[in-house]
C-alpha cells in the first residue's frame, strides 16, 4: 500500500529536461532535491518498488531509525515537488544518446528527453527458493546485520549460507547474540578450517538442508530441516542474489568493474560513468549501498551535475560573449 496519496500525471514530454533520474529511492529522491533546490528543470519517473519495501522500519539511518522505508520515499517525494521537481510514476524501459543529451523512452510509450541522465534504479533481490521464506522477507528474513543485527541481540539467529565467504556474516552477528546456527547446505562447501573458526566462536554449525519456514501467526519461529527436525530460530539472514535493475545503463553501453559482490556499473567518486552525461548513484552503483549511503551518492551526484551544468553554460557564455566582443 503506498504511502502516499499521488494522482498527480505531469506531461513529460513537453521540454528538453535538465535532468532525468531512473528511480525515485533514496538515492534518486535525494539528487532531485538538490537540483530541484538548484532551480533546474527535474523529472524523476520511478515504479515506486524501492528495495527495502518489505520492512516495516529502517535502522542506522540518522534521525530517522525505526521509520518506514515507504515513508521516508513517500516524504522526499513531497520534498521534492515543494521545489517544483516533478515525480511521474513510469518504468523507463529503453536510453539512447541524442543531440544534446539523452532520450528516455517508457513502457507506455512516452518519450522524454534531457541534458543529463542519472540512473538510480537500484536492484532485485532473489531469495533461496525455500518454501515460506520469502514471506517473510524483510521482518523475519532480512540480509543486513548493520540494518537488523541490533534488534537480533541476544536472540536465537539462523545464517542461511549461500557462500563460503557468508560465513563472514555469521562472524559479524556473534557481536550481538551467542545464540547463532549456521546453516550450510545452500553453500558449495565450508571448508574445514573455517568449520573450526566457527566452532571455536561458539557458532553451531547444521549441514541438514532447509526445507520450511515454522510461523506463529506472522512470527518466524523456526526452519524446517530435510529429516523432519524443527531448529528454533527467533530470525534468520540469508544472502540473497542482487540483480541490478541496469537494463538502461547497459543499452547507453555504460562499463562495468568486477569488486567485491560482482560486477557492477563503474562509475567515479562523483557517480559519473563512462558514458559522458550518464551518472548512477545508490544501489546501481554500489550494490552495499545502505539508505545513508544511497542518499550521500544521489545527493553527490545531484552537486555533480548541476555544477558540470554550470560550467557548461558559463563556457557557453564566453564563447558568445567573446563573439559579441569581436563584433563590436
Ligand atoms: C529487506 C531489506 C531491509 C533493508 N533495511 C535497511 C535498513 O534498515 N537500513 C538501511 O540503511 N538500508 C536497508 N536496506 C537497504 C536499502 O533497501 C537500500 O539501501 C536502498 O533501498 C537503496 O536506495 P536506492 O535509491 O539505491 O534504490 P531503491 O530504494 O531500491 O530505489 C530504486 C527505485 O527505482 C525504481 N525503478 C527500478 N527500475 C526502474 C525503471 N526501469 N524505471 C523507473 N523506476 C525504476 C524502483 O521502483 C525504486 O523505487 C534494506 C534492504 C532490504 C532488502
Amino acid at each position: 500500500m503506498p504511502h502516499d496519496i499521488d494522482t498527480f500525471t505531469p506531461v513529460l514530454d513537453r521540454e528538453h529536461w535538465d535532468v532525468i533520474i531512473l528511480g525515485g529511492g533514496a538515492a534518486g529522491l535525494s539528487a532531485a532535491l538538490i537540483l530541484a533546490r538548484a532551480r533546474r528543470r527535474v523529472v524523476v519517473l520511478d515504479t515506486r518498488q524501492p528495495r527495502n519495501r518489505f520492512a516495516p522500519h529502517m535502522h542506522g539511518v540518522l534521525s530517522r531509525d525505526g521509520y518506514s522505508p515507504l515513508d521516508l520515499v513517500a516524504d522526499g517525494r513531497r520534498e521534492v515537488r515543494a521545489a517544483d521537481g516533478v515525480i511521474a510514476d513510469a518504468r523507463a524501459v529503453e536510453a539512447r544518446t541524442i543531440d544534446g543529451g539523452f532520450e528516455i523512452v517508457t513502457d507506455d510509450g512516452t518519450r522524454l528527453t534531457g541534458r543529463r541522465l542519472l540512473v538510480t534504479t537500484g536492484v532485485r533481490d532473489t531469495l533461496p527458493d525455500i518454501p515460506g521464506l520469502a514471506d517473510q522477507w524483510g521482518r523475519g528474513v532480512v540480509a543486513c546485520p548493520y540494518c537488523d543485527g541490533y534488534e537480533a541481540s541476544g536472540r536465537a539467529i539462523g545464517v542461511l549460507l549461500g557462500s563460503a565467504a557468508g560465513a563472514h556474516k555469521a562472524h559479524m552477528l556473534r557481536s550481538y547474540s551467542a545464540d547463532i546456527t549456521v546453516f550450510t547446505a545452500l553453500a558449495d562447501s565450508l571448508p574445514e578450517p573455517e568449520r573450526r573458526v566457527l566452532a571455536q566462536r561458539g557458532i553451531r554449525i547444521d549441514d541438514r538442508p532447509v526445507t520450511g519456514v515454522e510461523t506463529d501467526g506472522d512470527r518466524l519461529t523456526g526452519l524446517r530441516l530435510a529429516d523432519g527436525a524443527i531448529a528454533a530460530v527467533d530470525v534468520v539472514f540469508a544472502e540473497p542474489t542482487m540483480v541490478a535493475l541496469d537494463d538502461v545503463l547497459q543499452q547507453l553501453g555504460a562499463e562495468r568493474a568486477e569488486g567485491p559482490m560482482g560486477s557492477w556499473t563503474a562509475v567515479d567518486a562523483f557517480g559519473r560513468t563512462s558514458v559522458p552525461g550518464v551518472w548512477a548513484a545508490g544501489t546501481s552503483a554500489n550494490p552495499g549501498a545502505l539508505v545513508p549511503i544511497a542518499m550521500g551518492t544521489g545527493a553527490t551526484a545531484g552537486l555533480t551535475i548541476n555544477g558540470e551544468m554550470v560550467a557548461e553554460e558559463v563556457a557557453a557564455a564566453a564563447v558568445e560573449a567573446g563573439q559579441d566582443g569581436a563584433a563590436a
